[in-house]
């Protein structure tokens, strides 16, 4: 396994085998069994993979956790050895973005909604970085979490809109055996907090039931997964969606494929959650 922060020995790693296919797994590190499912798949459909370990700083706001971010590289290493990963690309942040860099690549429409509303410079960074680990490495496919829905849908309208030469590819959300999404910042998660998470998961199985007795009031389900946020004290809700899963615009009826997403603090931490959900 290759671990470089080098772009020119990663391109040469690249490029060894022209006609190989590569999987790239774009991560912030600190990797859990969420990322390592994206490289398994990853793995069956390439010749090579590719993971990136990058805390991007562009993508988070000067009120965000940059500096408390969990980090732990040799950890994280092993795994990505044990999983039969080729190449880790660990760039540093003065290699990313340099002196006398200025350019930004944005979307402009459904980055404004959902996690948009909340943390209005997010995606930029996010499509700015994800665009430069596209182009430094020249995956053929790059693989992302349902876990962060927007994200993908941000990303999928960059590739389209952008032309990058890939295909993206999507994978099911992980989740520990009580229902409580991976993420990495669940480690911020103390004592009672552990528990107060899985109301973001009850929220969601709240909204799947009502679906399946046949309920079709979006507004009515959102206020139902409100009420159990504010039933669970140690948790503070920032928002709840029911959008259409392709615009992320919020509906009034539930028809088509739905997006159930919502954001809670659980205490300072916060943790986000979706289902799809069809009618
Ligand atoms: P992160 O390191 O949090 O930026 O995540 C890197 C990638 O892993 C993103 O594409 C995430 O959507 C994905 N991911 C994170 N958590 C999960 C999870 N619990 N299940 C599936 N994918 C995940």
């Amino acid at each position: 396994m290759l671990v470089t922060d080098n772009i020119s020995h990663l391109r040469t790693a690249r490029w060894a085998d022209p006609r190989a296919t590569w999987g790239l797994v774009p991560t912030m590190g600190f990797l859990h069994e969420g990322h390592l499912a994206l490289v398994r798949a990853a793995k069956t459909a390439n010749d090579y993979v590719a993971v990136s370990i990058y805390v991007n700083p562009t993508q988070f706001a000067p009120t965000e956790d940059l500096s408390t971010y969990p980090r732990d590289l040799e950890r994280d290493l092993a795994l990505l050895r044990a999983a039969g990963v080729d190449l880790v690309f660990t760039p540093s942040n003065e290699m990313m973005y340099p002196a006398g860099f200025q350019t930004r690549v944005e979307v402009t429409e459904i980055t404004r909604y959902l996690e948009g509303v909340s943390r209005p410079t997010h995606f930029a960074g996010v499509t700015l970085v994800v665009a430069k680990l596209f182009n430094i490495i020249q995956p053929t496919r790059a693989y992302f979490g349902q876990k962060d829905a927007q994200q993908v849908a941000v990303l999928r309208r960059m590739v389209q809109d952008l032309n990058f030469n890939l295909e993206l590819v999507v994978c099911p959300i992980v989740r520990e055996p009580d229902g409580l999404a991976m993420s990495s910042r669940n480690k911020y998660l103390a004592g009672a907090e552990r528990q107060a998470a899985l109301v973001l998961r009850r929220a969601l199985d709240a909204a799947e039931a009502a679906v399946a007795s046949g309920q079709t009031d979006a507004e009515a389900i959102r206020a139902e997964m409100r009420g159990l946020i504010a039933a669970e004290p140690l948790a503070k809700l920032d928002y709840v969606s029911i959008a259409d899963a392709q615009t992320l615009v919020e509906v009034e009826e539930i028809a088509g494929e739905r997006l159930v997403s919502l954001a809670v603090f659980i205490g300072r931490t916060r943790l986000i959650d979706n289902v799809i959900i069809h009618r």
